[in-house]
């Protein structure tokens, strides 16, 4: 629209007296209002220039409408909860395990007050902060000592730079993986400072390899759990008792990376087994790494168990005051050990375990219960219905097991030409809600695996906000 008589942007001035930017100011502050309005006004003054903006559009109310929408955009945090609906239930992109309350409790008392971080109550003397966990892990595993580091990649790290450096790594060509996120096995030996020395092959290793790479610039054996993958079919693995005994025998340490590396036998709960920690030491690992939210339910960690005289060389490496970890960590991480000493009752109590032992049933019916629900908001052009669906534990856990789960899977009934788009744009309304939902897409569906589903109503309250582009 254009108009003959010349318009003006109204003055800075002028806008903040406004009784529309006055709630504002209150708001987020006077500079903060400022700048938003100059940056307003530097935008639109172009088209006030050429005549292309109407009256209406540079009125005060508009204009104070304008910034205290960005200026809320701007203040609402990065950090955003959403609804993992994607069926992983360990999904690292989102966060992995959630924690159990006694495990909140513990990180807000450690945020909020000084605790003895590293301060033994008994003796008034500096104390070790691996110390806190110690006592349980020992319990839990049967481990003779323990640290804690940031995440298990630093474990792995750092296990291996402390035994290892300067000589060589002996490891199964099977077992050089890579995880997510640039994790690779041969990358953080050298890191490390150990030489790869690999043996046997992709799908059979046999004990005689071993056998013949052990040398005087041997310093360890190292397994590593194949989280991430599966070897089938003609295959060959020497057991950990059997590898232990050639280490040992030449005085050499077995590590075993166990990568999730659960407390207790999940076949317990109807899980896929997966190898225990007190297990692989039983069978004679000396050193044994694993993370903490992964299976085992807890704060980002990565632990070291073993040999006590091995574990108190790892913690002497000034890598580890690098690679430590902080108070609220330590904090949730004892919380969630502590719980483990009542299994009974642990799928009850840790949410990573309640989410992976709900039973499809349950997720069927509240399928069942919130299909003509979504069926409604999204209109005749989208077909959504209740059906089995297939999950998957996450982070590496049991790569080819599947959690058998239920789902709300969404077809729009278009031309197989425009089913791609829509399913773009379904995907981007969900992930546009005040909690962003994200499922997945697979076979021209869209798909919410409602595993994960704990807070349905939060989830219901926002869906009538949908609004998805054609
Ligand atoms: C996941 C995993 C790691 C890395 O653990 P983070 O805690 O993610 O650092 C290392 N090794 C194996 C075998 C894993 O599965």
């Amino acid at each position: 629209m254009s108009s003959s008589v010349a318009l003006r942007l109204p003055s800075i001035d002028g806008l903040l007296r406004h009784p529309a930017c006055a709630p504002l100011a209150e708001r987020y502050g006077r500079d903060s209002l400022l700048t938003g309005l100059r940056q307003l006004l530097d935008e639109l003054r172009p088209g006030v220039l050429s005549g292309q903006l109407a009256a209406v559009e540079i009125g005060a109310e508009v204009l104070a409408g304008r910034v205290g929408e960005r200026l809320a955009q701007q203040q609402r945090s990065q950090v955003r909860r959403v609804f993992n609906l994607t069926g992983t239930v360990l999904h690292t992109n989102l966060g992995r395990a959630l924690l159990p309350e006694e495990a909140i409790e513990a990180v807000q008392m450690a945020a909020r007050y000084p605790l003895n971080l590293e301060f033994d109550l008994a003796s008034g003397k500096r104390g070790d902060r691996d110390d806190l966990i110690e006592g349980l892990i020992r319990e839990l595993t049967g481990a003779e000592a323990v640290t804690v580091v940031n995440n298990n990649a630093a474990a792995v790290l750092l296990t291996l730079n402390s035994l290892g450096a300067r000589k060589e790594g002996i490891i199964s060509r099977g077992e050089l993986i890579e995880i997510g996120g640039a994790f690779r096995i041969p990358d953080i030996m050298a890191r490390a400072g150990v030489r790869l020395h690999e043996v046997g092959t992709t799908n059979r290793t046999h004990a005689r390899d071993y056998q013949a790479a052990i040398s005087p610039r041997s310093g360890l054996i190292m397994r590593v759990h194949a989280s991430n993958y599966s070897i089938e079919g003609f295959t060959a693995r020497v057991p950990t008792a059997e590898l232990a005994e050639l280490a040992h025998a030449h005085g050499l340490p077995l590590l075993e990376d166990l990568g999730s590396g659960s407390l207790l036998d999940l076949t317990r709960w109807g899980l896929p087994a997966e190898p225990t920690v007190r297990q692989a030491l039983l069978d004679g690992a000396d050193i044994v790494t694993f993370s903490g939210d992964k299976l085992l339910g807890g704060p980002q960690a990565g632990l070291i168990v073993g040999r006590r005289e091995l574990i108190a060389k790892i913690k002497k490496n000034p890598l580890k005051r690098a690679l430590r970890v902080d108070k609220l960590t330590l904090a949730a991480l004892e919380a969630v050990l502590g719980l483990y000493r009542d299994p009974d009752r642990l799928a009850e109590r840790l949410p990573s375990l309640r989410l992976l032992t709900r039973p499809q049933a349950e997720i069927h019916a509240q399928a069942l219960r919130l299909q003509p629900l979504l069926a409604d908001v999204l209109g005749e052009v989208w077909q959504v219905s209740a059906v089995e669906a297939l999950g998957m534990i996450g982070s590496g856990s049991q790569p080819v097991a599947r959690l058998p789960s239920a789902a709300l899977c969404c077809r729009p009934q278009v031309s197989k030409r425009w089913r791609g788009r829509y399913l773009l744009n379904l995907e981007a309304a969900l992930r546009g809600l005040p909690i962003p939902v994200l499922g997945r897409i697979g076979d021209d569906a869209l798909w919410l695996d409602l595993r994960q589903l704990d807070d349905e109503p939060a989830w219901l309250a926002q869906l009538a906000q949908l609004q998805v582009d054609r």
